[in-house]
């Protein structure tokens, strides 16, 4: 069972992606994972994002889909994954489509207002060392500026503000609706509600996901 999650950047799709991997037995593929742990590994390919990253340029389409094929013959994905944050664009969707063995069974578009997102995003804070994410309202860690997870030192993207924030969501509403015109129209996407608490909104996708099968 292939997956994807849908909705703007604050809308919770890692954070759902994570309950549902637990839920569901296969595993939540992020692209910032990814490319975390290709240059760990240090393989051919790690070695060919870190010369991308250096130069302070844009991982292609071409080096994300390496990542996932990589990604999806690991053992723990022999039943499926949950791909957050790819695809962006109708071309990656399309590209994603034509994987071998990958055939999306469900999109999970997680929908919020614009409101919403700059309330989320604004109080978002990162951890530099494992990308661990924490909110100072909604999920703080116990100490603050203190990952919980390694004891990495949390930080605040310099766009998560309100005027970048808004600019970002034009963006991803531009690039997303072919998106989610073309996976509705092969029958695959589901709208889930995605404001309130987080346990809530699990409850939502996974009644929508029953619904699918
Ligand atoms: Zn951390």
């Amino acid at each position: 069972m292939f997956l994807v999650m849908l909705g703007a950047p604050g809308a919770g799709k890692g954070t759902q992606a994570k309950y549902l991997q637990a839920d569901l037995g296969i595993p939540q593929v992020s692209t910032g994972d990814m490319l975390r742990a290709a240059r760990k590994e240090g393989t051919e390919l790690g070695e060919r994002v870190q010369a991308v990253m250096d130069a302070g340029q844009l991982v292609s389409d071409e080096i994300i889909l390496d990542l996932i094929r990589h990604r999806v013959a690991q053992p723990d994905a022999s039943n499926g994954a949950i791909f957050d944050g790819f695809p962006r664009t109708l071309a990656q969707a399309e590209a994603l489509g034509a994987l071998d063995g990958v055939e999306i069974s469900g999109v999970l578009l997680i929908d919020v207002p614009d409101d919403f997102i700059v309330d989320r995003l604004s109080g978002r804070r990162t951890c530099r060392q494992c990308g661990t994410m924490s909110h100072v309202s909604y999920a703080p860690t116990s100490v603050e500026g203190v990952c919980d997870v390694c004891g990495g030192e949390t930080y605040q993207r310099a766009d998560d503000n309100e005027e970048s924030i808004r600019k970002r969501m034009v963006e991803y509403r531009e690039k997303t609706e072919p998106l989610v015109k073309y996976y509705s129209e092969k029958g695959v996407l589901r709208k889930i509600d995605g404001v309130g608490e987080v346990a809530d909104v699990t409850s939502r996708l996974r009644a929508a996901l029953e619904q699918r099968s």
